[in-house]
């Protein structure tokens, strides 16, 4: 019998600490008394309201492994947003707002899937995908994993040195996409990368990237494509088109094309 649907509710969480990752995204750790605890793949809401009552919501995924007393969202920072220019710029540590989680039971990586992993993020799509790849690691997980992460520029590598250290020590395999470096319909190799050992394109994501970098669909992988919505739309139209099935491809949209 599966267990009844727990009621979820605001619950107070405070700033324990804040790190850059780059110029415009930082990891809040929060510590929230009584977190449920969560799946690699779910997302909380945070609620910040004013003191005159005003109040606005957004979700943020967790990046952060399953692990007791640690809770982390990395937030990239709009300009003219509303809530992100707070949580990245503004907040500090001892300062609280309200989260409610976790949400999303659907869009979620179980540890004893044996499929291969395959990983596409873009942007600040990779946060719960990082979420995954910790997991990954904790669990000790054999499957192989291949992260495909595209992003403006290698300035805007969100946990370079950390997925550099789990590409050495784990089955990680990353393929980096500059989209600012060169022409779009191009996706030349380049030569420049964060992550020894990893391969690098300029350009968005197309076809042959995907032949080169992904799992084929003959080895059934797992894929969870996450980021803005125009990556997110892309990605996974190319997956089905180089023959992936649509029941193995889980997507979460972050927002509009930046
Ligand atoms: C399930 C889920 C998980 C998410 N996880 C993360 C996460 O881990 N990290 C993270 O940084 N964000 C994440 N987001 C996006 C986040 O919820 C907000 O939309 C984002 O922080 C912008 O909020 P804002 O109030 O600053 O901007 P808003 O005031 O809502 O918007 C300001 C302007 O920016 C545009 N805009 C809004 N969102 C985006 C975006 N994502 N990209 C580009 N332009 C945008 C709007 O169209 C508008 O023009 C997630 C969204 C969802 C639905």
């Amino acid at each position: 019998m599966s267990e009844p649907a727990r009621r979820l509710t605001w619950q107070v969480a405070t700033v324990k600490a804040t790190k850059d990752e780059t110029a415009t995204a930082r990891t809040l750790t929060l510590d929230v008394p009584g977190w449920p605890g969560h799946q690699p793949g779910q997302h909380l809401a945070v609620k910040l309201t004013a003191e005159d009552g005003y109040s606005a919501q957004r979700d943020y995924s967790i990046g952060s492994a399953p692990e007791a007393g640690r809770l982390e969202i990395t937030i990239q920072r709009i300009a003219d947003g509303e809530v992100s220019p707070y949580l990245n710029g503004i907040a500090e540590p001892g300062d609280q707002f309200e989260v409610r989680g976790p949400i999303g039971g659907w869009y979620t990586w179980r540890e004893n899937d044996p499929r291969p992993l395959l990983l596409l993020a873009g942007g600040s799509g990779i946060v719960p995908l990082m979420s995954m790849i910790r997991t990954h690691d904790q669990v000790n997980s054999q499957v192989p994993v291949r992260l495909i992460y595209s992003v403006r520029t290698l300035a805007d590598v969100i946990y370079a040195a950390e997925i550099s250290e789990r590409q050495r020590v784990s089955p990680l395999t990353v393929t980096f996409l500059y989209t600012r470096s060169g022409p779009p319909e191009t996706s030349a190799h380049v030569q420049v990368s964060p992550v020894q050992g990893s391969s690098s394109y300029a350009g968005r994501l197309n076809a042959k990237v995907l032949a080169e970098a992904a799992f084929p669909p003959e080895e059934h992988p797992a894929a969870y494509v996450c980021g803005p919505t125009g990556f997110v739309e892309a990605a996974a139209d190319l997956l089905v088109a180089a023959g992936h099935h649509p029941d193995r491809i889980k997507t979460e949209r972050f927002g509009p094309t930046s």
